[in-house]
């Protein structure tokens, strides 16, 4: 009889984690052992587990040395176009995991750490995540960076290097509270500064007018001192870089006029100039209008542009004396990307800030734009749209829009899935669409295999490989070669076996990490994600409830086993945190009710980010998508679970529009509102109490959480949730409940029928390789950069021995 594999063992005999050779093995020990006693400076008799994840991350580092100075010379030889993607989010998580994937290191590294005696998961569980982002929008640019480098693009991000990242989520008493996140406590193995790269930013001060032009002067200098992560293109030799900045105050910064005393408060004060970088914003699709945060955008985009031009006149094209002088030759060379957040704030606008000196600048700008340029001519006497279109908008406070500010000086602006394109060209951007219609593009948005499939769910990964081979990770349509096998008996039984494995393995980390347990046989019903009003985690509670009334009603017979788990943290934003409360209250009572037993269980999990994402993902059967239609711009979450073989739940909204097409109608569950439908109701207006009074089952769970049901100490403590669902509701949650409960039921009959319910996932599984950021970044690449993809690797460098 065969013994049950070890985790080491199961991990190794997954190939595409790349191969395990000897003399691999023994030199990553003895870099091992050299790191751990010349870089830790301890021997194993007092390092502690924190010292060998450090001697691991270095040891695997070291391997990404030759390959990123290779690269970057590549680079200066061959003198490409470059593209620049600022962000002032870079949601990176853990990176050495990721490393060892890109760089065909894990069987290897897991051989040489399991021949030392240590625990691979229990090292990899001790790095941070880098959480220099609050969701969808900070992923994406980490996903995209993956991708520019496995695409072998000379690609750059810029952005901040926040010394505290998204704040960490504690639930007490079923409140969320916030701390703050310590990620450099015990020093960042992935960085590297680069003080001879740091660039003065200026601020404030006043202009003077002199006859030989206007000169800025008495301004306050911050430093912005560069800190670069290497960024390794999936098995390719091309590491790019990401160059973040810190802000340094200067030497001589508030010291100009000290006096006794004033000296140590001018020391002190150097903290004032250094909170620029200090910590993230923790708004996702929210727009705040904070100096800081006008300061942190200003920061990265004057740190940035120097440092861009600076390599364009060290670059080989750049230095010839045309193009020093000459910089209508740098869009030949250079390319910027941003990307910005318009769907949910429409009025996405920035107040002046008169001590900043924008207001000379931007009226100049709209001047020039609205008068001399386009508008008018191109429709004369067209008053009302001169003012619809202008950068300034009128009105008490004037206001620059920002919005339009970037249409206008865009080459380019896109959607981030095809309907969202849709609606931006005729609703908000409609009149800068019908003057320049080629400026307007989409760009589905993506997700990286490498970590979302590789690196998250080997085991998935494997069982697809054995099928069709291994290259579907760098070019994910070949999934659709996954069409072939929808009816075979042993990949139907592979898939759901790994999906058990992974439920088991979520499971049992829940089981440790949250004392919570689950039975691993229920439907794994799951909705990660930030909390938002329009994302409608309140429908799902509605649900929930709906769920509840029924099973604890004795009379009516279980629809099945299901357990939901509701996950991600809110700011300062109350109705946020009030969903938290009103979420972790069902939990209470339904998670101790005697009579539903373990038929269901609602849990929050605390404290989501990128790692968490990356264990709940694989473990989940349906994946919740539930936003109110046209008001998810694309959605990424939706795309991670479509590729780790979770069916959807979703409304006609974002991506889920196309992951309809692409997996056919019929293996996703659609349910609710279109944006026409939408539209129709605010014409119309929407009334939630006919909803209301129309629905008894809407009506009971409404009443529950009003009269304290799920509250007996404080009936009245979600008095404010039930005024908000019943009379301001923006997303007309009730309008779609009616039908939602209908798809959910049809969800729950598929899943007691598991064959049915796997090939439903194997078409989805072949349908998901659209959503690959190579994709995204290949179309962005040909289409808007004038920049060519290439799979081609880079030579190889000699590997340190
Ligand atoms: C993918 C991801 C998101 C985005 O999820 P959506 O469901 O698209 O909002 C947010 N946070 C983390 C940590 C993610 O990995």
């Amino acid at each position: 009889m065969s013994k049950p594999l070890s985790d080491h063992d199961k991990r190794k005999q997954i190939s595409v984690r790349g191969l395990a050779g000897v003399e691999n093995v023994t030199d990553l020990k003895t870099n091992f052992n050299r790191h751990l006693h010349f870089t830790l400076v301890k021997d194993r008799n007092v390092a502690t587990r924190r010292d060998y994840y450090f001697a691991l991350a270095n040891t695997v580092r070291d391997h990404l040395v030759g390959r990123w100075i290779r690269t970057q010379q590549h680079y200066y030889e061959k003198d490409p176009k470059r593209v620049y993607y600022l962000s002032l989010e870079f949601y990176m998580g853990r990176t050495l995991q990721n490393t060892m994937v890109n760089l065909a290191l894990e069987n290897a590294c897991d051989e040489a750490v399991y021949q030392l005696g240590l625990d691979m998961e229990e090292l990899e569980d001790i790095e941070e995540d880098a959480g220099l982002g609050n969701g969808g929008l900070g992923r994406l640019a980490a996903c995209f960076l993956d991708s520019m480098a496995s695409l072998g693009l000379a690609a750059y991000g810029y952005g901040i290097r926040y010394e505290f990242g998204i704040f960490n989520q504690k639930i007490v008493n079923g409140w969320q509270v916030e701390e703050a996140d310590d990620w450099l406590r015990y020093g960042n193995p992935w960085e590297k500064a680069r003080p001879e790269y740091m660039r003065p930013v200026h601020f404030y001060g006043r202009t003077e007018h002199h006859p030989d032009g206007v000169k800025w002067v008495d301004t306050q200098v911050v430093l912005a001192l560069p800190y670069d992560t290497p960024v390794p293109g999936y098995r390719n030799n091309v590491v790019n870089t990401m160059r973040l900045w810190s802000a340094k105050a200067p030497c001589e910064f508030n010291l100009k006029d000290f006096n006794v005393g004033g000296y140590i408060q001018a020391v002190l004060d150097r903290n004032l100039a250094e909170n620029i970088s200090r910590v993230l914003y923790p708004n996702d699709n929210f727009f705040e209008g904070k100096e800081l945060r006008l300061k942190q955008e200003y920061f990265v985009v004057a740190a940035t542009l120097q440092d861009i031009i600076r390599r364009f006149k060290v670059s080989k094209f750049g230095s010839r004396e045309i193009a020093r002088t000459d910089f209508n030759k740098l869009p030949e060379k250079v390319r910027l990307f941003i990307i910005s957040s318009f769907l949910q704030d429409r009025s996405c606008h920035v107040c002046l800030f008169s001590a900043l000196r924008w207001p000379s600048i931007i009226y100049i700008l709209s001047f020039l734009y609205l008068a001399v340029q386009r508008v008018a001519s191109l429709f004369p006497g067209d008053t009302d749209r001169m003012r619809r279109m202008s950068l300034i908008e009128e009105g008490g406070i004037k206001r620059v829009n920002m919005a339009h500010l970037c249409i206008v000086g865009a080459h380019a602006v896109n959607g981030v899935a095809r309907i969202h394109s849709d609606i931006l060209k005729a609703t908000v951007f409609k009149d800068f669409y019908e003057m320049d219609p080629h400026k307007f593009q989409n760009k589905t948005n993506g997700i990286t295999p490498r970590r979302w499939l590789v690196m998250c769910n080997p085991g998935l990964a494997e069982v697809i490989a054995e099928r069709i081979g291994e290259d579907f990770i760098r070019d994910l349509d070949q999934l659709k070669k996954l069409l072939k096998f929808v009816n075979d008996e042993a990949f139907i039984r592979d898939v759901a076996k790994v999906k058990q494995e992974n439920k088991l393995k979520f499971a049992t980390h829940l089981e440790e990490h949250y004392k919570v347990k689950i039975n691993p046989n229920s439907m794994f019903d799951i909705q990660v994600k930030r909390i938002h009003e329009y994302k409608r985690q309140l429908l799902n509670c509605l649900h929930i409830i709906t769920f509840y009334n029924r099973e604890s009603d004795l009379s009516v017979q279980f629809v099945t086993d299901f357990m939901l788990l509701l996950l991600q943290a809110a700011p300062g934003y109350h109705t946020a945190k009030m969903i938290i409360r009103l979420i972790t209250a069902i939990g209470e009572v339904v998670n101790n009710d005697p009579v539903v037993g373990d038929r269901l269980k609602v849990i929050f999990l605390e404290n989501y980010r990128v790692t968490l994402a990356e264990k709940a993902v694989p473990a989940a059967d349906l994946s919740e998508q539930i936003s109110t239609a046209g008001t998810e711009a694309s959605g990424t979450g939706n795309m991670k679970f479509m590729l780790n073989g979770a069916l959807t739940i979703g409304t006609m909204d974002g991506a889920n529009v196309e992951m309809a097409e692409e997996a056919g109608e019929d293996n996703i569950f659609i349910f609710g509102m279109r944006v026409e439908d939408v539209e129709a109701m605010d014409k119309k207006g929407y009334n939630a109490s006919e909803y209301y009074n129309r629905i008894p089952e809407l009506k009971q769970a409404i009443d529950q959480i009003a009269g304290g049901f799920f509250s007996p100490k404080q009936p009245d403590l979600f008095k404010d949730i039930v005024n908000l669902l019943m009379h301001h509701d923006r997303f007309k949650v009730f309008a779609d409940y009616e039908d939602y409960i209908k798809c959910q039921e049809k969800v729950s009959a598929l899943y007691k029928k598991p064959k049915e319910w796997v090939k439903k996932v194997i078409y989805n599984i072949a349908g998901s390789g659209k959503f690959s950021s190579d994709r995204t970044i290949s179309q962005y690449a040909r289409e808007i950069w004038g920049v060519e993809p290439s799979l081609e690797k880079i030579a190889a460098p000699d590997d340190p021995k």
